[in-house]
């Protein structure tokens, strides 16, 4: 059957029928991102709705972007997803491994192997599994996490792009890691049009593309203390003043002198309070800004809510609306404070104690800039990931072998017929050393043969070199991995596996197609075990 049909079958299945057609909705979705899997998988060309493109590498951007109404090919994106979100990565491997698990499993139902005989079988080979990687684990060194965030970006860029974020990645998930935990949403990204890939930089401290108020302001300088103001510093407009009938030029005159004074007032209480720098949402007025500088107050204007609300958690304290109310209980704190010119553009750059960092991306198009956002976003996942749990796994698939050999080993103990189920589960993992060797041009049956045959001969760290097409030490090259990504993908996989063989009847055109974990519900219990 060709694959796109099967996507759009809208009759009501059941049983062995329901799940051949769900087996093959896996497939055909794996076969959407197996050829991006590994350095040497091709790009991805997504046209959107309005004719927007997209080139990635991404398996989970590929998937997403992908409008697919198929309950059981959405069940095996939401693993994609969450293997995202939890991992940052290996989501083209939770899908190419879980539509292999699901051909072996059909194979087997084939030969009259109930399906909840595959599903047991799977689970067990699972948790057999997830219990050898952490012996298998080592702890990293910090150019061995170099090598992972690198491995995690690998195939997604030029490698000198690639090099430089992993770089830049690792550099901001040691700045903002703080007793083993870390947030990567201190870390703020600009895009700067204009420039190549390879020139993002990594700027310590939160950069905000702005210029000080008026030249005499000091722009050097720290530490000191911050307000940070929802509002502005403006004198009111007469025009809309509340209910003001002006019957002489005197009067207006006065009026704005009383605004200008009011205006002053407010500069001194900031000067009273030992303000060092002000920063408002909205505008500053020109008298103001001249008092300002005369005061020995830094002020920068119109900086926007994000950047407000990041300098707020950067300096420890909260938008005030009233300067002229403002206490010194409402000032913020900071170390440093300068200003730069990079790339054409001028930063406003703050450090703090609350480590902070900006990367500023640059790139020729939107689409560039996307990508190197994209891509960056994923090496601090890696990287934040392995400043709180530095375990690695080798990559090039020698993971996936390690446990196939392993679990099939195990499965010779199991008398039921769940032996052969685990030895399905064992062959489904071998697709990721299948399919990076066929992805490089390489003979996929060989390679894998000769993966497994070097394991056999000089343990698990043996992986695939996609340049030479021969098993070598993973470790030596740096092809390694943080645990998390592996112990997801297969957990995620596997689970995702189990789901759609415990189906076997499904009414398609009735049943909303976003919501998968319904339909699990719906059918819990409906069939014949
Ligand atoms: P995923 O979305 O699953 O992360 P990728 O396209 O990022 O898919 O490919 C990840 C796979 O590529 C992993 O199995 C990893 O071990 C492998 N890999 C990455 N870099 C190399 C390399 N230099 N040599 C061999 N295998 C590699
Ligand atoms: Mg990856």
């Amino acid at each position: 059957m060709a694959e796109e049909t099967i996507l759009e079958s809208t009759d009501r299945t059941s049983g062995r029928e329901a799940l051949r057609k769900n087996v093959q909705a896996a497939i055909a979705l794996a076969g959407a991102v197996r050829t991006t899997l590994g350095p040497k998988g091709l790009d991805k060309l997504l046209i959107d709705d309005e004719g927007r493109t997209l080139v990635t590498n991404d398996g989970v951007t590929v998937l997403e972007t992908a409008k697919v109404e198929h309950p059981v090919a959405r069940m095996v994106i939401n693993a994609s997803s969450t293997q995202d979100r939890v991992a940052r990565d290996g989501t083209t491997s939770t899908v190419v491994i879980c539509a292999e698990m699901l051909r072996n499993a059909w194979q087997l139902v084939r030969q009259g192997i109930h399906p909840a005989t595959i599903a047991r079988g799977f689970a067990q080979s699972e948790s057999f599994a997830l219990k050898l990687l952490d012996e298998m684990t080592i702890t990293a060194t910090t150019e061995q996490m170099y090598s992972a965030v690198e491995t995690s970006l690998s195939g997604k860029m030029e490698r000198r792009v690639q090099a430089r974020l992993s770089k830049l990645a690792l550099e901001a998930s040691e700045r903002i890691t703080t007793e083993q935990r870390t947030d990567p949403t201190r870390v703020k990204i600009i895009r700067q049009n204009g420039g190549s890939a390879v020139d993002a930089e990594l700027v310590i401290g939160l950069a905000i593309p702005k210029t000080r108020v008026h030249s005499e302001m000091l722009e050097c300088g720290g530490p000191g203390s911050i307000l940070l103001v929802d509002g502005g510093l403006e004198k009111r407009s007469p025009m809309l003043g509340a209910k003001l009938s002006i019957t002489s030029t005197g009067m207006l005159d006065a009026f704005r002198a009383a605004e200008v004074k009011a205006v002053m007032k407010q500069v001194e209480n900031l000067k009273s309070i030992g303000c060092d720098i002000l920063v408002v949402k909205e505008g500053i007025d020109d008298e103001a800004r001249q008092a300002l500088a005369d005061a020995g107050i830094l002020a920068y204007r119109r900086v926007e809510n994000t950047d407000l609300e990041l300098l707020a958690r950067a300096c420890n304290t909260s938008l005030i609306h009233d300067i002229g109310r403002a206490t010194k209980e409402d000032l913020g704190v900071f170390i440093s404070t300068r200003e730069e010119l990079k790339g054409g553009t001028n930063y406003w750059i703050l450090t703090s104690e609350d480590d902070a960092a900006t990367l500023i991306a640059r790139g020729s198009s939107t689409e560039v800039l996307g990508e190197v956002e994209r891509c960056f976003g994923d090496a601090l996942g890696v990287a934040c990931q392995l400043q709180e749990d530095p375990q690695l796994l080798p990559g090039g698939g020698a993971t996936q072998v390690a446990l196939a050999r392993a679990v099939r080993r195990h499965a010779e103990t199991i008398p039921g017929r769940e032996q052969m189920a685990m030895e399905a589960w064992a062959d489904g993992l071998e697709v990721i050393p299948r399919a990076l060797a066929q992805n490089a041009g390489l003979d996929p049956i060989e390679s894998l043969l000769k993966l497994t045959a070097a394991q056999s001969e000089g343990g698990v760290m043996i992986g695939l070199d996609l340049d030479t097409g021969t098993p070598s030490d993973t470790v030596s090259r740096g092809v390694l991995e943080p645990v998390k990504i592996t112990r997801q993908a297969i957990s995620g996989a596997t689970e995702a596996a189990i789901s759609i063989l415990r189906i076997d009847d499904v009414l398609w055109a009735q049943m909303d197609a976003q919501v998968p974990d319904d339909i699990q519900q719906q059918l819990a219990g409906m069939g014949p075990e």
